[in-house]
Formats: structure tokens, sequence, C-alpha cells
């Protein structure tokens, strides 16, 4: 399945492991804004994250400012323990506890 599904915060702390505590927040801290003018800069406030085909996760929301629509991707896929992590938690959601969204 080529599509990105529905994961949580704990998914997310999952793949980045010891990363999370920090690079998280400075992930969310530093969006790009384009009603604000703020070059990431902004902050979001996370509606919902999801899981790509990358192992890549993406934090849809709105910024904390304007509550303009705001994404943001956090790479998590180019670094390979995160990325096994990433393709473990899509296996797990798709083919067993099936309790995921499709983003489209
Ligand atoms: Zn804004």
């Amino acid at each position: 399945m080529y599509v990105a599904i529905s994961i949580s915060e704990e998914d997310v702390a999952l793949i980045m492991g010891r990363r999370f505590q920090k690079a998280y927040p400075d992930a969310l801290q530093s969006a790009h804004c384009p009603r604000c003018r703020k070059v990431d800069n902004a902050t979001i406030t996370v509606d919902q994250l999801w899981l790509n085909p990358a192992g890549d996760v993406l934090v849809e929301g709105k910024c904390e400012h304007c509550g303009g629509p705001l994404d943001k991707l956090i790479e998590t896929g180019v670094e390979p323990r995160q990325y096994d992590q990433a393709m473990a938690i899509r296996e797990y959601k798709i083919e067993v506890s099936k309790d995921y969204e499709v983003k489209r």
C-alpha cells in the first residue's frame, strides 16, 4: 500500500527513539507559515500525524499564531533505525491492527 497512514504521537516516539524528546518539539516549532511570513519559525498545533511509505512523519495542523493550515515533514525515514521502526509500525497497522486512516 503506497499511502500515508495515520499514527499517534506514541508511534512517533517509537520511531524517533531517544531523539524524540528534542527533535519532535524542534520540528513542531520550525514550520513555515506563509501567512505569518515566518520561514521555518512557526509553531504547529498538531491535528493529525501521518506516516508515509518512505518512513517519514508528516505533521498536519494549524499555525499557533494565525490558525492557518500548516504541515511539516519530519524526515525520519533517512535514518536506518528509524526507517526500520517506521516500517514495523506500518506493517503492524496495515496487516494486524487495521487501526488507521489513509491520507487523501
Ligand atoms: Zn501563521
